[in-house]
């Protein structure tokens, strides 16, 4: 592990108080909250913190906007056409917005402005595409009827989101919801509220009317659960871990069986043949875990690798995570940045501990880097047993695991041994082999020789407690309408 720093930089910080139906407005109890810098762990600013009075609030401009606003008169083409406007506007502040999402959430700036913001603009502009293309179907039923489908919005959707690729989460929750003619309340995670804000402000720009989007600040516990249980709230959309979703499932069917689409959390297998390209796939998984500090719900964080191959491939892995270089987010070197905040932190050092205490041989890292910010050395354990704690649970850091196994049949087996199913990889030169992965892993995704490829076409989320429903692509869009039949006596 290689450290990298640089003098403090300057960052423009956009609006910090809520926004509800087009206006910026401090919370009903007027209390605000602190977000932090974790290079550094001081106060950026603090912002205002929404709680049920403000949902209420909200709940209402969305609904107005809904039922009877401009939204609702808008042709799905001029829809369309706001997102591309917005969109444009995101390009043109596309530096801004990446040092913001750096300063706030800690993710090198390289990655905010390589990944985050073209991925976010790009999903933007795919949905903005579908909003006059979400259409119906004529049926030929039994008699002298004329039988058809539309593709209606399904009111106001609540979309809570975590921290982990802030602006690029909401991308994904507001594009589709809004080509679709939902109309929006979005949550931020506490720890990164700062980037949804500044988009707000371009959407006011963009002339998106009053009261389709409304965006709050908050905590879980209160904004969250208020938008969960919420009576008028007719679909949530959820991004977090899988203890979470439980409670906004639960909170649904208590109130108004509001439709939830949930995707959580993962401990992705990542398979290594001993037959694959070893450089790729050594640099492949490396990737799969440490790409965003681990803080990926895919993140590659059971690595499978072949007994042939074992000794060779920890060896390698070992020192490609000491060449990891960690530090000042805004150095264009770095690599990795800090970890979100304090807690997530001091979990994942619980997580080494645990590792340690497990059994498990701690080949490198293990430490915090520096003594300020919440920065992990690359760490990697080799001889890890899947039925280990750190082979079990989501760690969310720069902590990989590798796990030997003999066969495809074991590899199919561990790899399913999890109550997870988001994403897995399979890194071999046979294509069987490559195919009877792809069959039988229980996965949302599988990459082949690859990992981490997204595409805003490619839908993306979890078979079992990694959760319901797909975001991305054409597949989504089914998670943001109702379909109405109408038939008509000829
Ligand atoms: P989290 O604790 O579940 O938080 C996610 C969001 O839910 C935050 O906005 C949080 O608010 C809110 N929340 C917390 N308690 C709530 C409650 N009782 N009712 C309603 N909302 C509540 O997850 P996280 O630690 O921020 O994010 C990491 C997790 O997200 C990991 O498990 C990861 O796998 C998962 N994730 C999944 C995907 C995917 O696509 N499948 C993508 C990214 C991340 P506050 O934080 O503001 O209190
Ligand atoms: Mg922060």
């Amino acid at each position: 592990m290689v450290t990298a720093t640089l003098p403090k930089q300057q960052v423009k910080i956009g609006p910090t108080q809520l926004l509800i139906n087009n206006e910026w407005v401090e919370s009903a109890s007027g209390r605000r909250f602190e977000t932090i810098n974790p290079s550094t762990g001081e106060v950026i600013c603090d912002v205002a913190e929404a709680d049920a009075p403000d949902v209420d609030k909200a709940v209402q401009a969305a609904r107005t906007a809904f039922n009877q606003g401009e939204w609702r008169r808008m042709s799905a083409r001029h829809r369309g056409e706001l997102l591309y406007k917005l969109a444009d506007l995101m390009e043109q502040h596309k530096e801004e917005l990446a040092r913001l999402e750096t300063l706030d959430n800690g993710k090198p700036l390289t990655d905010s402005l390589n990944i985050d913001l073209p991925f976010a603009i790009a999903c933007y502009r795919y949905y903005a595409g579908w909003a006059d293309k979400i259409q119906g179907k004529t049926i030929p039923i039994n008699g002298p009827y004329f039988c058809y489908t539309r593709h209606e919005p399904i009111g106001v959707v609540g979309q809570i989101i975590p921290w982990n690729f802030p602006l690029l989460m909401q991308a994904w929750k507001l594009a589709p919801a809004l080509a679709a003619g939902n109309t929006v309340i979005l949550k931020t995670a506490e720890q990164t509220p700062l980037s949804a804000l500044r988009v707000g402000e371009l959407m006011i720009a963009a002339g998106f009317p009053p009261g389709v989007v409304n965006i709050l600040s908050g905590y879980g516990p209160t904004a969250g659960a208020a938008i969960s249980r919420h009576m008028d709230i007719d679909k949530v959309a959820f991004t977090g871990s899988t203890e979470v979703g439980h409670l906004i499932m639960e909170a649904a069917a208590k109130s108004n069986l509001k439709r939830i689409s949930l995707e959580l959390g993962g401990k992705s297998p990542n398979i290594v043949f001993a037959d694959a390209d070893m450089d790729a796939a050594i640099a492949g998984a490396h990737n799969a875990l440490f790409f965003n500090q681990g803080q990926c719900c895919n993140a590659g964080s059971r690595l499978f690798v072949e007994e042939k191959c074992y000794d060779e491939f920890v060896a390698r892995s070992v020192e490609q995570a000491k060449q990891r270089i960690v530090g000042d987010p805004f150095d264009p070197h770095t690599q990795q940045g800090p970890q979100v905040d304090k807690e997530q932190f001091d979990k994942i050092m619980g997580y080494i501990e645990a590792g340690q205490r497990e059994g498990a041989h701690m080949l490198c890292g293990g430490d915090r880097v520096g003594d300020r910010g919440f920065f992990i050395e690359p760490t990697v354990f080799a001889h890890v047993r899947n039925e280990m704690k750190i082979a079990q649970e989501e760690i969310f850091g720069p902590v990989m695991s590798i796990i030997k196994f003999k066969d495809i049949d074991e590899a199919i087996h561990l790899a399913n041994t999890t109550m997870y199913g988001l994403a897995a990889g399979v890194w071999t030169k046979d294509i069987t082999k490559a195919h009877a992965i792809a069959n039988n892993v229980r996965a949302g995704t599988v990459w082949v020789n690859c990992y981490h490829v997204f595409d805003t076409a490619a839908p993306f989320g979890g078979f079992k407690q990694s959760g319901i429903g797909r975001e991305l692509g054409e597949y989504c869009l089914e998670h943001y309408t109702e379909v109405k039949t109408v038939t008509i006596q000829l």
